[in-house]
C-alpha cells in the first residue's frame, strides 16, 4: 500500500512519523503492558500523557499562566453554544463577524442565548474576503467579540486581529491553530477541533483566560460549563484519551520541527508555491481575495464544471486525494495543513501544470 497526498480539509493528514510512533506503541505503551486506548484515564501512565500534552501545547503557543487549557469533546460545534452560555455574564450581547459557514452556524446558535449583532459580513460577495473592520463600530458593552480566524471553506484568514479593547476576543481557530505564531494574550478564548491541524477527531482544545471562567448562565448544562472542566483538569469525565495521546505526539513533532515560527515559515513557503502558480495560470483561478488568503485552505476553480470534474478524477489517479471543494463553493480546495510536506504541494503544482498544458486552448 502506498500512502497518497491527502488534501482533506478535516479529518486530515497527520505526520507520518506520528503514525509510526503510534503504531510502535499500539499494543504496549512503554512499560504499561497495554495500549493507550485500554488505559484508565485516572492511571498514572495516562496522567503523564495528558500533562505532557498540555505542557507541550503551552510551550508551543507560549500560553500565559493565567490561561487554562481544556481538552474537551463535542467538536468545535459545541463551542458555538458553550461560548455564549459561559460568556454572557453581564449584558448578554455579543458582536460577531460573519465570514462563512462556520460563523453563520455560531451566530445561529448564540442567538438562542442573547443579543447577537453582526458587525461586518462578507456574505454578499460569497465570503471571498474578510470584511473591513472599524473598531469605533464595536459595542464596548458586548460580553465578547467573535471571529473565525481562518475560514476553512472559503480559504480566507485574518492577517490583523480586530482591536476589541476590554471586550474579550473569541476565536474559532479550528483550521489554523499552530500554523502561525499567535499572541494568546490578545484573546479571551481560542478554541479548535483537533482534526484539522492537531490530531484525530474527537478532541476539542479550548484555551481560556481564567477570569472568564465561573460566570456561566444558570441554564448551562454541567458538561457545557468551562468551570466544570477547568476545576477537574479536563478529567471531570472520561476525556478523549487516545485523541489526546495522538495530539501529544503531534505537539512533540512540532517541537522537533522547530516550533510554530518554523512551521509558519514553512507554511508560507508552501502556500506561496500554490498561489504563485494560480496567479499566473490561464486555466486555474484562486477564489479568495489576495489580501486575506489562507495559508491552510486554498480553494480554486477551473473554467467549467466538466474540467473541475476531470481534474479531480485525474488527481485521484495520480495519488492526490480529497481535492474536491466544499459543496457550498464547488471547484477544488487544497488543504495544506502543517503535516502536508512541501514536496506534496510541489508535486500537486507539477500535476496542475501538466493538466493546464493538456487543456489550455
Ligand atoms: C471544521 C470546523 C468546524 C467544525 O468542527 P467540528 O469539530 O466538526 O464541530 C468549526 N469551525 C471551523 C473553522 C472549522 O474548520
Amino acid at each position: 500500500m502506498k500512502r497518497v497526498y491527502n488534501f482533506s480539509a478535516g479529518p486530515s493528514v497527520l505526520p507520518e512519523s506520528v503514525l509510526k510512533e503510534a503504531q510502535k506503541e499500539m499494543l504496549c505503551y512503554q512499560d504499561s503492558g497495554m495500549s493507550v486506548m485500554e488505559m484508565s484515564h485516572r492511571s498514572e501512565a495516562y496522567g503523564k500523557i495528558i500533562q505532557e500534552a498540555e505542557q507541550l501545547l503551552r510551550e508551543l503557543m507560549n500560553i500565559p499562566s493565567n490561561y487554562k487549557v481544556l481538552f474537551l469533546q463535542g467538536g468545535a460545534s459545541s463551542q458555538f453554544a458553550m461560548v455564549p452560555l459561559n460568556l454572557f455574564r453581564k449584558n448578554k450581547k455579543a458582536d460577531y463577524v460573519n465570514t462563512g459557514v462556520w460563523s453563520k452556524k455560531a451566530i445561529k446558535e448564540a442567538k438562542r442565548y442573547g443579543n447577537i449583532r453582526i458587525v461586518a459580513s462578507s456574505e454578499e460577495e460569497g465570503f471571498n474576503h474578510i470584511p473591513e473592520l472599524d473598531s469605533t463600530k464595536f459595542d464596548p458593552d458586548a460580553d465578547y467579540f467573535y471571529i473565525v480566524s481562518n475560514n476553512t471553506i472559503y480559504g480566507t484568514r485574518y492577517t490583523d486581529l480586530p482591536d476589541t479593547g476590554e471586550v474579550p476576543l473569541v476565536a474559532d481557530m479550528s483550521s489554523n491553530i499552530l500554523s502561525e505564531v499567535c499572541d494568546v494574550s490578545k484573546f479571551g478564548i481560542i478554541f479548535a477541533g483537533a482534526q484539522k491541524n492537531m490530531g484525530p477527531a474527537g478532541l476539542t482544545v479550548v484555551i481560556i483566560r481564567e477570569d472568564l471562567i465561573g460566570h456561566a448562565m444558570d441554564i448551562t448544562p454541567t458538561m457545557f460549563n468551562y468551570k466544570t472542566h477547568a476545576d477537574a483538569n479536563s478529567m471531570f469525565n472520561t476525556p478523549p484519551t487516545y485523541s489526546i495521546y495522538i495530539a501529544k505526539l503531534v505537539f512533540s513533532w512540532l517541537k522537533e520541527q522547530g516550533g510554530i515560527l518554523a512551521m509558519e515559515k514553512r507554511n508560507k513557503e508552501k502556500a506561496k508555491i500554490l498561489y504563485d502558480y494560480l496567479d499566473q495560470s490561464t486555466l486555474f483561478k484562486g477564489t479568495a481575495a489576495k489580501k486575506d488568503r489562507s495559508l491552510m485552505n486554498i480553494p480554486f476553480v477551473l473554467p467549467t464544471e466538466e474540467l473541475n470534474k476531470a481534474f479531480i478524477q485525474e488527481a485521484i489517479q495520480q495519488g492526490f486525494v480529497n481535492l474536491k471543494g466544499h459543496r457550498s463553493v464547488g471547484g477544488m480546495r487544497a488543504s495544506i495543513y502543517n503535516a502536508m510536506p512541501t514536496e506534496g504541494v510541489i508535486k500537486l503544482v507539477t500535476f496542475m501544470k501538466e493538466f493546464e498544458e493538456k487543456h489550455a486552448k
